[in-house]
């Protein structure tokens, strides 16, 4: 079994060769470690080992490990589905959020931002690739919320943010992010984010534009979600 701090150079290769085989400065692409299921002492060991920005899914599960790892100099990324009821911890534990993906989340997330906290950083999560079960907006429903989410305040909308049908095949890798780009590119200058790329793609990510990777599997090992 490898390390975390072996995984995580291996991974800091990978991003470094797909960045250099799109001619892409390398610091552009932020490592964000996936850490659901994954217990507090990984997350420092990853700190130990340099990473700093953290994903998680579930709320209880996140708030739990923040307390823990309270000492550390960490920014907290949500990135699962959000219901309504759970907004208000979000706006206030954590620095961005990846998922937003109706106007009734956003305008929540707005009110309950505490106004002693920076506005917090917004991804709107897209539906690229039109699976009915999948969340995300649909791209013909994305302009209206990213007009709406600008008008918002305590809210910094930075960019997109999607979860593809997982497939080998990079020919339709690269399709879905080039589409998530295009569609960030639309809504005009000033969204600076792209958040696309998982452990099996971010080859495909990093060369149509990904400025955060989000990465699980390749630096936490497989996750288990059977025992308690
Ligand atoms: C779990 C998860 C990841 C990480 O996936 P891996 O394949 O383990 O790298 C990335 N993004 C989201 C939204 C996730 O839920």
């Amino acid at each position: 079994m490898s390390t975390i701090a072996e995984n995580i150079a291996k991974v800091r290769e990978r991003i470094r060769e797909a960045a250099q085989a799109s001619q892409r400065d390398s610091a552009t692409i932020g490592l964000l470690a996936v850490s659901k299921t994954k217990p507090a002492a990984a997350i420092r060991e990853a700190h130990a080992a340099g990473l700093r920005d953290f994903g998680e899914n579930y709320l209880q599960e996140a708030l739990g490990k923040q307390l823990e790892l309270a000492d550390l100099d960490l920014t907290w990324h949500f990135i699962g589905p959000i219901q309504s009821n759970k907004t208000k911890p979000i706006a206030e534990h954590f620095a961005w959020v990846h998922s937003v993906d109706r106007l009734k989340i956003a305008e929540r997330l707005a009110a309950q931002r505490p106004a002693g906290l920076p506005p917090l950083n917004i991804c709107l999560q897209v539906n690229v690739s039109g699976e009915a079960s999948k969340s995300g907006c649909t791209p013909d429903e994305l302009p209206a919320l990213a007009q709406a989410v600008t008008q918002l305040p305590q809210l910094r909308l930075r960019g997109l943010m999607t979860i593809p049908e997982p497939t080998d095949d990079p020919a339709e890798q690269h399709a879905a992010f080039a589409r998530l780009r295009e569609l960030r590119d639309r809504l005009g200058p000033g969204l600076d984010s792209l958040s696309m790329g998982m452990s099996h793609d971010l080859e495909a990510a990093i060369a149509e534009g990904a400025t955060w990777v989000r990465i699980g599997t390749a630096l936490f090992g497989a996750r288990d979600y059977g025992q308690p």
